[in-house]
């Protein structure tokens, strides 16, 4: 948090510094204290890279060095209302790196063999055009691909790749968050919930993932007030977390059982008569649900009911919790506080079950059935489809549809997968379904991220599967080390994004935005491109997609080139002010009122504050009157985004493409069931995703607050489990996988249950060069070599001190850069979400003769078994009316409609 207040001349404390006077601020030099320096600084409000929630911050440009300072948070920001997580902050560590990439980077060895030399903007832009242009013009449209990690902004590349007319759109959604997607989006279409934790009375979380990592900072504020209120809540985590450490109820379960759990509370809420049966009668699909599922009953609501008691008669506390390993009083005691907040309740689930679990997008299916019980959907306190309270705004000029079908990205096996096949992608190239020519990787750092990532490594490195690999990054990482182009991209102070994320019943737009070009156009500075005022040669994606679009199409015969040239003049390529001041004119409404009322433009106003409130207490959108809704005692409504316009308890999508025995929200066995695994002798659950609220996957490696803050990487293992193992806190071990094995040092903890290890997924950064590459604040110099036909990968050297223009890099004094587990993770696709399931059966056994700490070996031969192996589960395509997929299903980009017609 940054509301810390401030001593500013004329000895006054301020907390935030008033929006009419962020032109020109004063202060005092905190550093200079006990003299009384005083600084002057324009300050511009931007918007935070360093996760998805997009909270406000606030930059200080300095008035006499013209140099960033500082960053705090923005007070006029409604989402996160002032402040911030560490990582926000820390993004000044980001701007200042001594050792970051300030000026676009071409390989001039094999790929990476770490020789570079810099070239111009122009030279890149030349280079990549020629190739793209090719690419279409020969109608190799599926050869080109954008794979993007933390987008960052919101529909600009839907429009640009649109634009282009391909289906080139790649996420890294599958590691992410497609399980729990699919698991929302078959009960009500939309694909997150947005909970209203300021007003609950009591609040569940399946792990606190998003609360204490992601959306950290504006979710825990909420939750936080709710607290203090006097609501409860409730954390269902394996393991302790920071948020379950604070929680009334910790219930630490097997991964992938929480299903099981949950089904238990909703029997409970049935038995007790706890169910809110006018909104379930209005609005769940019940005849449907009765037609397929109890054909012999009438079709009534009353039979719904039974039928719901028949189908969980079961899941009773006791079994439930036999099953999860855990004792039946924490779940009917969450089952109580659920009952007793009834509109009031409120909950969150993003990865832990349905990341970590072959059929873990059964959880969020699960949960959403206590919201549907208790018609705690749209209430006050209680939780709302993510789309109700986050805006979108229209994009000037949107090109229509491509009709494209790119086989990389949407297989036939995986027809129901809510995002890219992204996982999958180097086993597919190695099986010859498709090439890439021009590979854009952007803020994406599979290598490292991905599971199995030295078959992506094998991947990018040949170029017969890659042709060309340009990785847009703010900063190193494993992957851009093997690119052909690294190309430095701005930071949350150095770019153009626009972006809204669902914070609480509410919508708002946040605008990212250069700060040193908005601080040097005040002061009457021009500057053409956004790299002429960014340090170095740091660019932005807006602007350099913008002319590399108008280069691949000069003279605008491929259709290309109409959809960039400015409104104001054809001649020339559009401006970031000409683009976004359209959109903030014409498609944010109340926008342009609340500028003029200040006598400025809609540009100016975001200018001016980053930030604008579209509404607030936003509640039952589904009620709203639409014309050609979903009727409801005869009048139409909104509805949701399913199929029936209702909520599917029974999912018809589910039933007609394969999966008839998991079209209700059920239990589904996990492949890291605890009953098959050998937890007497040496086998465990690992449970690798659980994220350090401090860090961001690749971005935080430049940051030195937040290393020197979270810079260890231990194994979480229960006291039990090492006695039995004979392991001692700090002792190292070899954890093997399917694929292959690292060395790592065990902590003993009560903090994890037993049968379960853990460790985080932010750290074990690697780099094969001390002079160049990864940030030496956070990674290992290692050796990478091949062994016994697999890959090994030794640490030379850990973190230490080192010289540089900054002063603290040799004052380090931490040396874990930790280890890079998901190397040794093969490749678990999700049958139906398409969801890598990241928990792992591992073998823990003491290290062996000449093991080092860090050490990794991975047999990428055997990875292609697996992948093939979890193939046998799929359900491939054609589905009903011969389609690649079920039209109402969201995706990116969608296609048109022939685009979906199957063809093998
Ligand atoms: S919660 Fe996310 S967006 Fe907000 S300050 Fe922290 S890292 Fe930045």
């Amino acid at each position: 948090m940054t509301d810390i207040p401030r001593l500013v001349p004329g000895g006054e404390l301020v907390s935030y510094p008033p929006p009419e006077m962020w032109d020109d601020w004063e202060e005092y030099d905190a550093k200079a204290w006990p003299e009384k320096v005083k600084n002057r600084y324009h300050l511009v409000p931007t918007t935070c890279f360093n996760c998805e929630s997009a909270c406000g911050l606030l930059a200080y440009v300095d008035k006499d060095t013209g140099d960033v300072a500082k960053f705090v948070g923005n007070p006029a920001h409604p989402g996160s209302r002032g402040r911030n997580c560490a990582k926000g902050p820390a993004t000044i560590n980001q701007v200042h790196d001594p050792e970051r990439i300030l000026y676009p980077l071409k390989r001039v060895g094999e790929r990476g063999s770490g020789q570079w030399m810099e070239v111009s903007w122009d030279e890149v832009l030349d280079d990549i055009d020629g190739r793209m242009r090719m690419a279409i013009v020969e109608d190799r449209h599926n050869e080109i691909m954008y794979h993007v990690g933390r987008p960052g902004e919101d529909g600009f590349m839907d429009r640009t790749l649109k634009a282009w007319g391909i289906d080139g759109h790649n996420s890294h959604t599958n590691i992410c968050s497609s399980g729990a997607r699919t698991g929302y989006a078959m009960w009500m279409g939309h694909d997150r919930p947005s909970a209203d934790f300021a007003n609950a009375r009591f609040i569940l979380l399946l792990s606190s993932h998003l609360e204490t990592g992601h959306y950290f900072n504006p979710h825990a504020q909420r939750s936080m007030e709710a607290m203090q209120s006097g609501a409860k809540l409730a954390t269902i985590d394996p393991r302790l977390s920071n948020t379950a450490s604070m929680s009334d109820i910790w219930v630490s379960p097997y991964p992938g059982t929480e299903a099981a759990m949950l089904l238990a509370i909703a029997r409970l809420l049935l038995e007790w008569d706890a169910v809110d049966h006018e909104f379930m009668k209005r609005w769940v699909d019940w005849e449907a649900a009765v037609i397929a599922k109890a054909p012999d009953k009438p079709v009534t609501y009353e039979s719904f009911v039974e039928l719901l008691k028949e189908t969980y008669a079961d899941y009773t506390p006791e079994f439930a919790a036999e099953e999860a390993g855990v004792k039946p009083e924490g779940i009917i005691e969450i089952a109580r506080g659920i009952a007793a907040a009834g509109h009031r309740f409120s909950s969150h689930t993003w990865r832990s079950v349905g990341s970590g679990n072959l059929g873990g997008w059964q959880g969020a299916r699960c949960l959403w059935f206590l919201h549907v019980l208790t018609g705690s959907v749209g209430t006050v306190g209680g939780t709302s489809p993510n789309t109700w309270d986050k805006f979108k705004p229209k994009h000037w000029k949107m090109p229509p549809p491509h009709n494209k079908w790119n086989e990389l990205l949407w297989p036939k096996e995986y027809p129901l997968a809510h995002h890219e096949m992204s996982i999958l992608l180097p086993h597919l190239l190695k099986e010859g379904r498709g090439k890439i020519d021009v590979y854009f990787s952007r803020v994406y750092n599979p290598i490292w991220t991905n599971p199995d990532g030295f078959s992506w490594l094998e991947a990018l490195t040949d170029e017969d599967m890659v042709g060309l690999h340009v990785a847009m990054t703010p900063t190193w990482s494993e992957t851009a080390w093997f690119a052909d182009y690294v190309l430095p991209m701005g930071i949350a102070s150095e770019r153009h994004d626009t972006q809204s994320y669902a914070t609480y019943a509410g919508r708002w737009l946040g605008f990212r935005q250069p700060v040193l070009r908005v601080a040097g156009e005040a002061q009457g500075k021009e500057f053409e491109r956004t790299y002429d005022a960014n340090p170095g040669q740091v660019w932005e994606e807006t602007e350099f997609f913008f002319d590399l679009s108008w280069r691949i199409d000069p003279d605008g015969t491929l259709g290309i080139r109409k959809w960039f040239e400015s409104p104001e003049d054809p001649e020339r390529v559009v401006s970031v002010d000409e683009y976004y001041g359209w959109m903030f004119e014409n498609s944010v409404p109340g926008l342009p009122q609340a500028a003029a009322a200040e006598d400025l433009t809609a540009l100016g106003y975001m200018r001016k504050y980053g930030a604008f409130e579209i509404d607030n207490n936003v509640y039952s959108v589904h009620e709203r009157p639409s014309q050609g809704g979903v009727r409801v005692d005869g009048l139409e409504k909104t509805g949701f985004a399913t199929e029936s316009g209702k909520l599917e308890w029974y999912s018809p999508t589910l039933n007609d493409w394969g999966w008839e025995d998991a079209s209700i929200p059920t239990y589904l066995k996990t492949h890291v069931y605890w009953r098959d695994m050998d937890l007497a002798g040496s086998e465990r659950i690992l449970l690798p995703i659980f994220r350090l609220p401090t860090l961001i996957h690749t971005r935080s490696g430049n940051a030195k607050y937040l290393y020197e803050i979270s810079h260890g990487h231990p194994l979480w293992i229960n006291p039990g489990d090492a006695d039995a193992l004979g392991f001692e806190t700090g002792e190292m071990i070899r954890i093997s996988t399917d694929i292959g094995y690292f060395v790592m040092r065990v902590w003993r903890t009560e903090g994890i249950r037993p049968g379960v290890v853990a460790a985080s997924h932010h750290m074990g950064r690697w780099r094969l060069d001390d002079e160049q590459g990864n940030a030496r604040w956070s990674s290992a110099l290692v050796d990478l070599s091949r062994k016994d036909g697999g890959w090994m990968l030794r640490q030379k050297q850990g973190i230490g001190p080192f010289k540089s223009d900054d002063p603290d890099s040799e004052r380090i004094w931490w040396q874990d850069a930790g280890v890079n587990q998901n190397l040794t993770f093969p490749v678990h696709p999700d049958p139906v979400s398409g969801m890598h399931a990241w928990h792992q059966r591992v073998r823990l056994t003491k290290a062996q003769e000449g093991d080092r700490y860090g050490d990794i070996f991975v047999d990428t031969g055997r990875s292609h078994e697996i992948y093939k192996e979890w193939l046998e589960m799929t359900k491939p395509a054609p589905g009903p009316g011969n389609l690649r997929r079920p039209m109402w299903i969201n995706r990116p980009i969608k296609p048109t409609r022939d685009a979906y017609n199957f063809r093998d």
